[in-house]
């Protein structure tokens, strides 16, 4: 705690300068550097680029097992600047690190920091995931800013699928009987997902937009575009929702004579598996904190790529407060992520982090409980 303290100027400094310089996803050069260069001046071996990702970073510390992971965050949101609190992450991740820096010649195990970028729309921790680099890891974390303090949360499974609806062009008036609507897919799809809503689960979350749907009144659309986000509580529950989606993206290219054919166009979530040991520890790193008002569980209607990682490793994503009653992605919540109080959230996550960090390296059941845990999850 007297390490994170140490550094508690510079994990304020960082999340201030990446607050203040809001980097979308795929384009954090500048907050990849600045959190990287300080690892790699308190003796971490950095690298960036990772899963061929340009911001992108890996920074490694000490040797042998356990490989306990702590996580970044640092993309921003359109317009909207770090209204996620992304900033608060990275450096939270980072000031843990460097604290752990100062005891990693006390204790046997390798300390990793990995910089993942874009979680808001690109998915950086799906293609860490895919390249492999949780193989060698035993667990991983990271905090996020919210209104409440709170250790376990889901977040959802999700798909994001585009639509693209093909008709013919004709002059809506004088030659309607040439023309083939291809706006009518659309909309027929949107009809026919309305009647399954119905018929799902209530945790499913359908939702989406019209991102061409025609250039004229006058002019039959020939291309229509839909983009949709699909996300269930469970990856086994929306793998069948999405095939029942599908069916009806047929169906409504079927009944107006239109074609239609899909794509991803972001990679998947998977749901958040959150481990109970783990943030069972966090939890008691809070109380040693002073932080009271700690929740235990809530589900989230949300999706992280970090559920990507928790189905590979043991992971917790538990969330810290910036301010009551602040809802994320609106400008009070990238207001409060920028005041001395988020700052000091900051600090507060360094420390929980760093601590739990170290349990993991000093007590061998604490492992062991998380391994047990997350392979009955996944069974
Ligand atoms: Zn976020």
């Amino acid at each position: 705690m007297a390490a994170v303290d140490e550094y508690a100027q510079e994990i304020k400094a960082l999340a201030r300068n990446i607050g203040e310089h809001p980097e979308l996803g795929f384009q954090e050069y500048k907050a990849a550097k600045w959190l990287g260069s300080a690892l790699q001046d308190a003796g971490f071996e950095v690298s960036y680029g990772t899963a061929g990702m340009e911001t992108a970073f890996h920074a490694q510390l000490g040797e042998g097992s356990p490989k306990i992971a702590l996580l970044c965050e640092y993309d921003a949101l359109p317009e909207l600047g770090h209204a996620c609190g992304h900033n608060l992450i990275g450096a939270a991740s980072v000031g843990a690190a460097l604290a752990l820096a100062k005891c990693i010649t006390e204790i046997t195990g390798t300390l990793v920091v990995l910089g993942a970028p874009a979680e808001e729309t690109g998915g950086g921790k799906v293609k860490l995931v895919e390249a492999g680099v949780f193989q060698t890891i035993d667990a991983a974390m990271m905090f996020h800013p919210s209104a409440v303090n709170l250790l376990r949360s889901s977040s959802n499974a999700l798909d994001a699928y585009e639509f693209v609806f093909k008709g013919k062009a004709a002059h809506a008036a004088a030659a309607p009987e040439e023309g083939v609507n291809a706006l009518d897919g659309v909309i027929q799809l949107f009809n026919g997902i309305n009647a399954l809503r119905q018929h799902l689960k209530d945790d499913v979350r359908i939702h989406g937009i019209i991102s061409e749907g025609g250039t004229a009144p006058n002019v039959v659309p020939e291309r229509a575009v839909a983009r949709f986000y699909f996300r269930a509580a469970s990856r086994a529950y929306l793998d069948e929702v999405r095939e029942r989606i599908l069916q009806a993206a047929r169906g409504a290219a079927l009944m107006t004579g239109t074609a239609v054919e899909w794509r991803q166009f972001e990679l998947s979530n998977d749901n958040l598996i959150s481990n109970s040991a783990l943030a069972r520890a966090f939890g008691a790193n809070l109380e040693l904190l002073g932080v009271t008002d700690v929740q235990e569980y809530e589900a989230t209607g949300g999706s992280s790529d970090m559920g990507n990682v928790s189905h590979v490793v043991p992971a917790i994503h538990p969330y810290l407060s910036v301010g009551e009653k602040l809802v994320s992605h609106t400008p009070e919540f990238a207001q409060a992520c920028l005041s001395p109080q988020g700052l000091e959230v900051a600090v507060v996550a360094a420390k929980a982090l760093a601590l739990t960090a170290y349990d993991l390296f000093t007590d061998e059941g604490l492992l062991r409980e998380a391994k047990a845990e997350h392979s009955q999850a996944l069974a």
